[in-house]
């Protein structure tokens, strides 16, 4: 019997006033693996009420208070990794050794922030005036509003609310359609933790009438949306006519570089942990090598055994290395753009078809020769297919890696500490990474992209999560 979960509002479990329901799919083998509510635009404004309501109380309990509970919620997670992996796993498609990764990155998170409830605060600034008292406090910006894609389903949204709960907000959090038994967890896990009730509200349903409520509501005060430039951009519009404070981080084309310099063998390690790890599925993923062109030829020969070495397959089998698409639409983006590959006349060196069977299987898939007006080095295909394009030197090969556009990450592989630095510097992406996979974040570091890859508002992760989930006042106290 299949399992129907349930949405949590105002402190219930709840169905959707309608009663309907929509599937969730292991994309390994496409057996349903639960069902959630589909909410109604009503129903999601009941869960926007239940966080109003629920403001005061939570902006107004003790910081440490609120962090204890954090903490509380990083030790249930910390307790549960494996089973909370094994859902991850079964409904999104990433190894378990990924899952794992994710939901431990999930329990870090919550344990970073349980300590904000007793740092950060404000200011005391000079006065112009004698005896007056001048200073700023942080408040919490109110009702947020979180939105999510499936691709990391525990780790957005935990450094997400994690951040929103410890400086006093209130939620909405909509999870992805593909993933959001993930999510479920770490709401429970918080609920278990002693959440009061209607302080994080989970709702369930499609982006277009759940998403567009949630981003389109003059009782929201604060719209964290993390998904697609095309879905970001969207919403974007809706959310400022209300005023409301817009954080998105959206889509990438990410590149790396490889100098003529760099060790073979660690530039082929850190390609295909940031192209096929993940199976290609994260923002970050290096979906472009810019190669010099006098070591390409070798780079492409190596590159292409490793990824013919890949094992893919159900990422909860012992040995896979790189699981399916996460769903039917995905895998056929992936091999869409495998044919555009193919009629724009790149190379295509390895791999380029789906596995047989019923999951929805890709392998990795390298062409080489591309250049860089061609759409498989402009658009982000979100899979495990990597375009080798060539550079005729250090400069040449930045100038490509500039070319799109989007900026989130971007990295390069050398020994030449001056052009490394002279990358850092130049390439228009809001993470660099010399000699890493540019995949791959420290939890305590800011976030975000430039270009098309971010509203370029508010950074996330770290300390810079309180610029968004606060708000500023400045007092002045004189003596009348
Ligand atoms: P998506 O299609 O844009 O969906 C993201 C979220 O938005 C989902 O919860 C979705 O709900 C919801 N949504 C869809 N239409 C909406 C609408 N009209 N109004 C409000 N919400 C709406 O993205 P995805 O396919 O889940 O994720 C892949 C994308 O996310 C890629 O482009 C990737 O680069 C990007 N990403 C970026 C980062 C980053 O930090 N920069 C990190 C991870 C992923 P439904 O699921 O119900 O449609």
């Amino acid at each position: 019997m299949t399992n129907a979960y349930k949405n949590y509002i105002g402190g219930t479990w709840v169905t959707a006033s309608d009663g309907a329901t929509f599937p969730n799919h292991n994309p390994a083998n496409d057996f349903v693996v639960g069902t959630f509510p589909k909410l109604t635009r009503e129903d999601t404004q009941l869960a926007i009420r239940a966080a109003h309501d629920a403001l005061p109380a939570w902006a107004n309990t003790p910081p440490p208070a609120r962090g204890a509970i954090l903490d509380k919620a990083s030790q249930i997670i910390s307790s549960r990794v494996d089973e909370i992996a094994t859902v991850l796993t079964r409904e999104e498609g990433k190894t378990r050794a990924e899952a794992r990764g994710e939901v431990m990155r999930a329990r870090d998170i919550l344990r970073y922030y349980s300590g904000e409830g007793w740092r950060g605060g404000g200011d005391v600034l000079p006065s112009n005036t004698t005896g007056e008292l001048l200073y700023s406090k942080r408040e919490p910006l109110g009702v947020v509003s979180i939105i999510t894609p499936w691709n990391f389903p525990i780790a957005i949204p935990t450094w997400k609310i994690a951040p929103a709960l410890a400086f006093g907000n209130t939620i909405i959090f909509k999870p992805a359609s593909d993933a959001p038994q993930t999510g479920l967890m770490l709401v429970e896990a918080l609920i278990d933790a002693g959440l009061p009730a209607g302080v994080l509200n989970f709702v369930t349903g499609s982006g277009g009438v759940v998403g567009d409520e949630l981003a389109s509501s003059v009782h929201v005060q604060g719209l964290s949306f993390t998904g697609s430039t095309a879905v970001g951009s969207g919403i974007y519009g809706q959310a400022i006519k209300n005023f409301t404070r817009v954080q998105l981080e959206m889509g990438g084309k990410n590149a790396l570089v490889v100098l003529a310099d760099a060790d073979l063998d660690v530039a082929v390690s850190l390609t295909v942990a940031g192209g096929f790890g993940l199976t290609g599925q994260a923002c970050t993923a290096t979906s472009r090598v810019i190669a010099e062109q006098s070591i390409a030829d070798e780079f492409v020969r190596r590159l292409a055994d490793a990824a013919r070495k890949l094992k893919v397959g159900d990422g909860l089998q012992d040995g896979i290395q790189m699981g399916p698409a996460v769903n039917r639409s995905q895998w056929e983006t992936d091999l869409h753009y495998i044919e555009v590959g193919r009629s724009e006349e790149a190379q295509l060196v390895v791999g380029g078809s789906p596995l047989p069977g019923s999951g929805l299987f890709v392998q990795p898939t390298v062409f080489d020769h591309v250049e860089p007006q061609m759409t498989i080095a402009q658009e982000e295909i979100f899979g495990p297919v990597i375009s080798v394009l060539r550079a005729r030197d250090f400069d040449h090969a930045l100038e490509l890696a500039n070319a799109v556009p989007y900026g989130l990450t971007a990295g390069v592989v050398t020994n030449d500490l001056h052009k490394a630095f002279a990358f850092a510097n130049a390439i228009d992406a809001g993470v660099v990474k010399i000699n890493e996979p540019t995949t791959g974040l420290a939890l305590q570091a800011p976030f975000g992209g430039f270009k098309q890859s971010s509203a370029n508002t508010f950074k996330e992760q770290g300390q810079a999560a309180v610029e968004f989930y606060t708000r500023t006042k400045t007092i002045y106290i004189g003596h009348g």
